[in-house]
């Protein structure tokens, strides 16, 4: 498996929540060789490993297969298009960006979110950016007969940010849309690649849940689903270091993968959490700590399904995440799936029933 293509691929893939299909494509082509795939109406992709047994505990690393994007809502006698957001975006990240929408015909049309030129503002209006709501896409068209019947966009379509990948072999830091979360879909097969062939004492199944960016709600299901003794969730997690520093910066990025005590959503299992800690420094992994006032991750639903679950949350940071643009790097990618490896090859029923 070469896990920089396969990461360049997925973060090149679009999927908005609810559509997520290009990236299962992707699933199922990597993934074949480590696990029997199956697949469930909301698209959420399983992939059992192969040398499972049925009789041991399950393990469960899941990663969201969905992106932050966007929907068409309208268009407009002019032939630019109204858009409700489909995940955690701010107007500021919005405007004046290029996107990808994807019309009847499964042909991606490029568009612009218009953003007014400057010549045409009034006092007032520079410094301010529009509500969302007021924004619009434009495909270049001047009618909504043309939308409609020539670019075959209708109401509904899903539209994503449109970023080509790229890689820094100098600093092993890479460029791209969607890290948040495709850079947890491919630790999750990479994690699984570690463990081929070898005896464990744990099941393994790996999940790339949908809809995280709306409410989480593909995990729900997954939970449901796989009914894990155990879980580990990858997540893209926002990068602070540009923004904060010393005891305020607490995901640096290239300072290794970043274990969260809580969010808004979960209080990390405390015992989980030091036993991977413990096994980091044990394995001379780097590791951040967080205590995090904000967020959340499907590690939310999954550790509160089934009677209960210890979850742990490895999270890659990223450099403006929920954005078009972010950096992430390839070595903290590296390091969670080092982490996450160590702990599946540890983990057995009674360390499990110790947490
Ligand atoms: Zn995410």
């Amino acid at each position: 498996m070469n896990q920089l293509k396969m990461i360049e691929e997925l973060c090149n893939a679009y999927g908005a929540p609810g559509f997520e299909d290009d990236v299962l494509l992707l699933g199922r082509k990597y993934g074949a060789d480590l696990a029997d795939i199956k697949e469930d109406s909301l698209r959420d992709l399983y992939f059992y490993r192969k040398e499972n047994t049925g009789n041991k505990p399950v393990v469960l690393l899941d990663g969201h297969s969905d992106e932050c994007a966007f929907m068409v809502s309208a268009i407009k006698p002019n032939g630019t298009i109204k858009f409700i957001p489909l995940g955690g975006w701010t107007p500021r990240d919005v405007s004046a960006h290029k996107v990808l929408i994807r019309n009847d015909e499964g042909k991606w049309i490029s568009g612009i979110v218009a953003a007014k030129p400057v010549h045409f503002m009034t006092a007032n209006e520079r410094g301010v950016l529009p509500a969302i709501a007021d924004m619009v896409i434009d495909v270049g068209a001047t009618s909504e007969k043309e939308v409609r019947e020539d670019f075959k966009i209708s109401m509904a379509n899903p539209i994503v940010p449109d970023v080509t990948f790229e890689y820094n072999e100098k600093n092993k830091v890479m460029l791209a849309k969607a890290f948040d979360n495709r850079i947890g879909c491919a630790a999750v097969l990479a994690t699984m690649e570690n463990v081929k062939g070898q005896d464990l004492a744990v099941d393994v199944v790996g999940s790339w849940s949908v809809q995280e960016e709306v409410g989480a709600r593909g995990a729900q299901v997954v939970a449901n689903v796989v009914k894990p003794d155990i879980a580990i969730v990858f997540e893209g997690c926002p990068a602070d270091d540009t923004f904060y520093s010393g005891c305020d910066s607490q995901t640096a990025m290239q300072k290794g993968p970043m274990l969260r005590h809580i969010d808004m959503k979960m209080i990390t299992n405390p015992r989980f959490q030091k036993f991977a800690l413990d096994l980091a420094k044990k394995h001379n992994i780097d590791v951040q700590e967080s205590v995090r006032a904000g967020g959340s991750t499907n590690g939310g639903p999954i550790h509160i399904a089934n009677g209960s679950c210890p979850v742990i949350v490895i999270g890659i940071p990223v450099r403006y995440a929920h954005s078009h643009h972010c950096f992430c790097s390839y070595s903290d990618y590296e390091k969670g799936v080092q982490l996450a490896t160590e702990i599946v090859k540890e983990l057995n029923e009674s360390i499990i029933k110790g947490f």
